[in-house]
């Protein structure tokens, strides 16, 4: 089916000029939303004719800082306690990662993107670590992304906490990524160069990477100044700032994504903002890490778009708005601000920022834009209309169910029901055996 109209429901369309459409139909031919108009203004003589009344649709929704490794970590006990960020990585993810396999790779970005699908995700930006299984890793989170039809942008954390070898391998993953990805021009499958973080990068390090990133005219990825001991590490050892040390080595661009900020000062924003960077942030992932909360209305402020991301703490782009605007009223001390700044991350400034990779129109709904859109089982009791759309989301569409999530035109979801050619229930079991073996090796 690669030529539908969807007619019946109201659209989201994530755009601040026309907000809402009421009594329009999509045209959807090719991936794309060719036309948008009236139903009565469609041709539709062979056109199947899809249905939606009473529900709503909404843009395919975007996650702007993932980790798909991070999946079989579900339910394990086994990491000791920590009393600060510093001993969560030690103590977990950095004993986790080292221990990742290629298939553990694979599985892990198919069952996290499953769960994204049925949570209405369909553009995921990701970053990954398993250095003891860094080459050929990106492929086998690429394949998993392809079989279940989503978009995603990938890249390799590249650190010097693993040795050398494992750091050349992590930096020739991203480089031979990024060159595959330009060659076969995929519309789904986009690159950034990953960077763990400057607290784990030397100067040596940093400059070979500045030199391809320059020479590969690509993005960066990395997480920045998420606890304060980033920070703190960069100033004994370096004399400079997070930003100020990444910026001196020219990583920090337009295309470039900056994980977290929770820690970064005024001046540090005003650099990020100036280079047209993103900062993404995952208040639940810094909530649970107890590094404190991103000041989102101040970087906004100062001219940054910040973007929202899970850090793999879900895939529920909606409940991380949620739990983002709660965790912003108290950073603010103030239970009646932020509204706008935390909405836009999801809403306005996702789309953006996917629009740097992916294209003009990405994570709208628009004539001419990709067909990435959902299908919400939602019969509003308020009226909703252009004043009161952002509240709707937050606070009443973020509770409903999606019931169809649709990317590049293809229907995966239809009626919580996957629609794709793969056995759920044998890649569940799969996930369960490769767990156990991990949480073995752990
Ligand atoms: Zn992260």
């Amino acid at each position: 089916m690669n030529r539908y109209i969807v007619l019946g429901g109201d659209i989201l369309t994530f755009t601040a000029e026309k907000p809402i459409l009421r009594g329009m139909a999509m045209l959807v031919e090719d991936g794309r939303i060719s036309k948008i108009a009236t139903a009565g203004q469609f041709d539709t003589e062979e056109c199947e004719r899809i249905d939606i009344a009473g529900k709503l649709i909404m843009p395919g929704l975007i996650n702007a800082h993932h980790h798909f490794y991070s999946t079989l970590v579900t339910g394990l006990g086994k990491a000791a306690p920590s009393k600060d960020f510093n001993e969560v990585l030690n103590n977990l993810w950095w004993r986790l990662d080292k221990k990742l396999l290629a298939e553990d790779n694979y599985i892990s970005a198919l069952i996290s993107a499953l769960s994204a699908i049925r949570k209405g995700t369909t553009t995921i930006i990701d970053h990954h670590a398993s250095p003891f299984a860094v080459t050929g890793s990106l492929n086998q989170i690429a394949k998993a992304v392809k079989q279940a039809g989503l978009k995603a942008s990938l890249c390799y954390e590249v650190s010097d906490r693993d040795g050398e070898q494992v750091c050349k391998a992590g930096i020739e993953e991203n480089a031979d990524w990024i060159k595959q990805c330009e060659m076969a021009e995929d519309e789904d499958l986009k690159a950034l160069f990953g960077m763990h973080a400057a607290f784990t990068l030397s100067d040596k390090t940093l400059a070979t990477i500045s030199s391809l990133v320059q020479d590969l005219e690509c993005g960066t990825h990395i997480h920045a100044a998420e606890a304060e001991s980033d920070q703190r590490f960069n100033i004994e050892h370096f004399g400079k700032r997070v930003v100020e040390r990444l910026n001196d080595f020219g990583l920090i661009n337009s295309h470039s994504i900056l994980a977290h900020g929770v820690h970064l000062n005024p001046k540090e924003m005003m650099l990020v903002a100036e280079r047209g960077a993103a900062v993404v942030t995952n208040p639940q992932s810094n909530l649970n890490n107890a590094v404190g909360i991103a000041d989102v209305c101040k970087m906004q402020e100062l001219g940054i778009k910040v973007g929202l991301g899970t850090d793999a703490m879900t895939v529920n782009m909606l409940e991380e708005l949620r739990v983002g605007l709660w965790a912003q009223h108290l950073k603010q001390n103030n239970p009646s601000s932020a509204f706008m700044e935390i909405a836009s991350t999801l809403i306005f400034n996702n789309p953006l920022i996917a629009q740097k990779y992916w294209g003009a129109k990405h994570g709208t709904i628009a004539e001419g834009g990709t067909a990435d859109f959902i299908v919400v089982d939602y019969d509003p009791h308020t009226p909703l209309d252009e004043n009161t759309w952002l509240g709707h989301i937050i606070y009443g569409i973020s509770q409903a169910r999606v019931d169809a999530t649709i990317c590049g035109g293809k229907v995966l979801m239809w009626n919580g029901e996957l629609l794709l050619d793969i056995d759920e229930a044998e890649i569940k079991a799969r996930s369960r055996e490769l767990a156990a073996k991990l949480w073995d090796r752990f």
